[in-house]
């Protein structure tokens, strides 16, 4: 086997990535190695490439946090896989010990550290990782499904059916359709909501949501969301209202939509002080605001499953795709939302 791979390698904010060769990566006893096939760019690349709110643990660091591929070889100690395995990747480095992990929420581990963001990621030839974040990849899963499927997808399924615990004939308020709130629409549709309510500032957004299965679309430029969801509801609000934008404005409007004792799930990140109406009304109408971040090992499994049976549809959530060599183009592509992307995905062989 050769020794030295591409890879797409982040040097200093405000800079472009460098393509360039570094070693391969040497196993540990319960690591497997994987050929990586495809991998998303996110919008979190976008914040640690161009805007810094996002640092990396050291640089330079190769990127990548949405990788598939299939197994090209294995530690020591790996059971269960075996070489040409076609998989993907939950992107959450985990403990296995501490008190979330052992209580199923991997996603809060305390030690938790996330590929291509604190450890070599997938933008590159091959990626080593843990057996244990592995996902089987069934054969007419297409490898850019899968890579973006373990977080553009799991992450609104963990918003919606564990945070937002959403039950069958519930009414869903998704604010923001990009790239995750849009999986948040398809999500909520096939979880059974009665009503799912798409707000998004873009038309071309909410023409996509409606495609895709939102029942309603507000645009927050022509309508109050807040006066429109109401009247859509009779009044009384809607059961669950997911924030995939992170702006105080929109978590405020999703707090100000929810029906009395309902519950808001915020996944956007932003960093403005978000202001909570008075314990008067907090109290008296039992509101929830809860945070959601990233999913599980099992919710990426929930949602290959609901890809493979052909109830989720991803096939239109890949809006443009590049060869690793012009990763800079694609990050360029999500920066400036040209031709308004669901997600980006690079291309790697
Ligand atoms: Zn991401
Ligand atoms: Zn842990």
């Amino acid at each position: 086997m050769k020794e030295k791979m591409k890879a797409a390698r982040f040097y200093k904010v405000g800079e472009p990535l460098r393509v360039e060769k570094v070693p391969i990566p040497v196993l540990g006893p319960e690591e497997v190695l994987i050929n990586v096939k495809a991998c998303g760019i996110c919008g979190s690349d976008i914040h640690i490439v161009y805007e810094g709110v996002t640092p990396t643990a050291y640089s330079p660091i190769t990127l990548g946090h949405e990788p598939s591929g299939a197994i090209t070889a294995l530690g020591s100690e790996v059971e269960g896989w075996q070489v040409g395995d076609r998989v993907t990747v939950n992107p959450f480095i985990t403990c296995g010990k501490c008190i979330n992990c052992l209580s199923g929420n991997s996603q809060i581990c305390m030690s938790r550290r996330v590929i291509g963001i604190h450890t070599e990621g997938g933008l590159a030839e091959f990626l080593k990782v843990p057996s244990k974040n592995l996902v089987r990849l069934p054969d007419h899963v297409p490898f850019d499904q899968g890579g973006i499927a373990v977080d553009a997808v799991a992450t609104p399924f963990h918003a919606i059916t564990n945070r937002g615990a959403l039950k069958v004939g519930e009414k869903v308020a998704i604010f923001g359709c990009g790239g995750l709130g849009i999986h948040g629409v398809q999500i909520a549709k096939v979880c059974g909501a009665s009503v799912v309510i798409a707000v998004e500032a873009i038309d071309s957004a909410l023409e996509r949501a409606k495609k895709v299965g939102a029942d309603e679309v507000i645009n927050p430029r022509k309508d109050s969301p807040v006066k429109k969801i109401r009247e859509m509801t009779d009044g009384s609000g809607v059961d669950l209202a997911c924030e995939f934008i992170g702006l105080k404005e929109t978590i405020e409007q999703a707090l100000g939509c929810i029906r009395v004792g309902g519950k808001v799930v915020v996944v956007g990140l932003g960093s403005e002080t978000v202001f909570l109406p008075p314990p008067t009304t907090f109290v008296r109408t039992e509101l929830s605001l809860l945070g959601s971040y990233g999913s599980t090992t099992s919710e990426i499994q929930n949602v290959i499953d609901l890809v493979a049976s052909g109830k989720l549809n991803l096939s239109d959530s890949i809006t443009a795709k590049f060869p690793l060599e012009e990763v800079n183009q694609g990050l360029n592509h999500l920066h400036k939302k040209i031709g308004n992307p669901i997600r980006i995905v690079m291309e790697i062989d």
